[in-house]
């Protein structure tokens, strides 16, 4: 009988990881994706769809197809238990054995933070960012002061920074700029350390960006609470608002805390390098849904962000590794997150900068940031090929 390698979750690490083992192990594998979304979501284009650049079609594809042609069964409903000793996963669609198991479930947006987060407009999934995108048609009726920010504990900052820099280009247009006031408010210990310790050079160039498009910034920040009008800062600061967009903190999937011993305290499962759990040999978990531990503490707390190309790592490493165990090896692939190299392009509206940097966290040997028009081309080029390469299945290239 065939190997059967069960994936949960269809999204960047699920993706990847199902299509990479399918493609080395070819007819040797069966491979079963559950994924409780329908259509592969390109998030990083989430920070334009309020501003109308994209809609749900320009940003995402179904998945069933692309499972189809690379002969992957496709389950589309959520896992809600996983149990390694019987090497079973329950699912609204019925049980299903495994011999490897991957987890590659993601994020949830963990709206409990800060009282009020849960009716503050945000743009860390589709359904957020096109309610954002009604918030903000309302906001040009009417305009008004704006926040953009991310709590205590948030890890995605690009998304939080690209937004910033759009919404001060969308003001330019709209023929705001200079008449409202934009105000950054985060958790970060200050503007570009982006939950990665910082660039070479971030500090002062966010300074400058800032600086150039009259942005004021609330560094080291921590919310009391978020009232429809206006963020209460923990030092007792009320920054009023007619438009706010606030990235929350991510946790893991809820159901997968059934399992004793599988996940941290963030809903995380840690991992070791070769991306096998701690605890099971044949159960993996790669993209966010695997845990990254903070290797340093700031006065307000922030999370790491797990970006795309280190979430495609991982899930190639696992691959790799149940390729190993099947042919009957031992995993001969590891790549911890921190050594993975960071690659990124934050967009801003007609401007960007490119980040790149041997490893995702210091210590680092060689890093950059390159800022300028020619970003914005790349971040959409980024997106068309992104989209391209993942709805054709061809996840073994770069
Ligand atoms: C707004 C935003 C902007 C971003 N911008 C960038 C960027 O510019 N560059 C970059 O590199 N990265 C960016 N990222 C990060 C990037 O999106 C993540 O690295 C990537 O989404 C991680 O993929 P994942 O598969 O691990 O998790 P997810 O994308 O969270 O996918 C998890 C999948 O699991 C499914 N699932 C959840 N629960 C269950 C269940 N119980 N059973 C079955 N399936 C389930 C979900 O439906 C989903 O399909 C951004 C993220 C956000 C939110």
């Amino acid at each position: 009988m065939s190997a059967r390698v069960l994936v949960l979750g269809g999204s960047f690490a699920g993706l990847t990881a199902a299509l990479s083992v399918r493609s080395r192990l070819g007819s040797d594998v069966d491979v079963t994706v559950v994924s409780a979304a329908d259509r592969f979501v390109f998030n990083p284009s989430l920070i334009w769809m309020p501003f109308g650049r994209r809609g749900r079609t320009d940003v995402s594809f179904p998945l069933a197809p692309t499972f189809a042609r690379r002969k992957v069964n496709f389950v589309h409903g959520a896992a809600t238990y996983v149990d390694p000793e019987a090497h079973r996963v329950e699912t609204t669609e019925g049980n299903l054995d495994y011999d490897y198991l991957v987890i590659a479930t993601g994020y949830r947006n963990d709206l409990d933070v800060v009282p009020g987060m849960h009716e503050t407009s945000t743009i860390t999934t589709l359904a957020d960012a096109e309610r954002t995108g009604e918030a903000w048609r309302r906001f040009l009726d009417e305009p008004g002061d704006v926040v953009i920010g991310a709590t205590q504990r948030a890890s995605c900052f690009g998304a939080a920074y690209e937004f910033l820099f759009n919404t001060s280009y969308q003001l330019r247009r709209a023929g705001l700029h200079g008449k409202v006031r934009l105000t950054y408010v985060t958790a970060e210990p200050y503007a570009g350390h982006f939950g990665i310790d910082g660039m070479p050079g971030a500090r002062t160039l966010m300074k400058l960006f800032a600086r150039k498009e009259g942005i004021a910034l609330e560094t080291g920040q921590a919310m009391s609470e978020i009232r429809p009008d206006a963020v209460v800062l923990a030092d007792g600061r009320e920054l009023g608002y007619r438009f706010a967009m606030i990235v929350p903190p991510f946790r893991g999937q809820d159901f997968l805390a059934k399992t004793p011993g599988l996940v941290d305290a963030g809903g995380y499962v840690p991992v070791r390098p070769t991306y096998q759990t701690e605890r099971w040999d044949d159960v993996y978990a790669v993209g966010i849904a695997a845990a990254v531990p903070v290797p340093w503490t700031t006065a307000i707390p922030t999370g790491v962000p797990k970006t795309g190309f280190p979430t495609e790592q991982q899930a190639h490493v696992a691959a790799k590794n149940i390729v190993d165990q099947v042919r009957g090896r031992a995993p001969s692939t590891a790549r911890e997150f921190a050594r993975i190299p960071a690659l990124c392009i934050m967009d801003a509206g007609n401007n960007g900068v490119a980040m790149i940097a041997d490893h995702m966290l210091p210590p680092r040997r060689a890093a950059i940031m390159v800022p300028g028009p020619q970003n914005h081309l790349a971040k959409v080029a980024f997106e068309k090929y992104s989209l391209a390469k993942m709805r054709a299945g061809l996840v073994r290239l770069p």
